[in-house]
């Protein structure tokens, strides 16, 4: 299952960033999905408790935000949004392959005891 290994990734990120803070748990842990990062948020809540089982973050709690894709216009110099990945600027209608953000899953931050 894709979802638990990015969860086990989250996981050893979370546990080396509390321990870096000599934290004796993890309260909350907070994550940023972009809409084209092909994870699926239902997958990523039922993967949480089975990465965190046995360690300091098992039993915190998991809160998810979305990013909204955006693509960068060479012609405009201006991003639009681009949720199904990158196409045509809706002002100049160039086509743009520079993905500015959205892809990716990463740890926003934690709150530890
Ligand atoms: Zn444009």
């Amino acid at each position: 299952m894709h979802e638990l290994s990015l969860m086990e990734a989250v996981r050893d990120q979370a546990l080396a960033a509390a321990h870096a803070e000599g934290a004796i748990r993890i309260t909350v842990i907070s994550l940023r999905v972009g809409e084209l990062a092909g994870v699926e948020v239902e997958a990523l809540r039922f993967a949480f408790p089975v990465a965190m089982a046995g360690t300091i973050a098992a039993g915190a709690e998991l809160r998810i935000e979305s990013e909204a894709a955006e693509c960068h216009c060479p012609n405009c110099d201006a991003p639009f949004p681009a949720p199904h990945g990158c196409c045509d600027c809706p002002r100049c209608g160039a086509i743009s392959r520079q993905l500015l953000c959205g892809r990716h899953l990463r740890l926003l931050s934690l709150e530890v005891v």
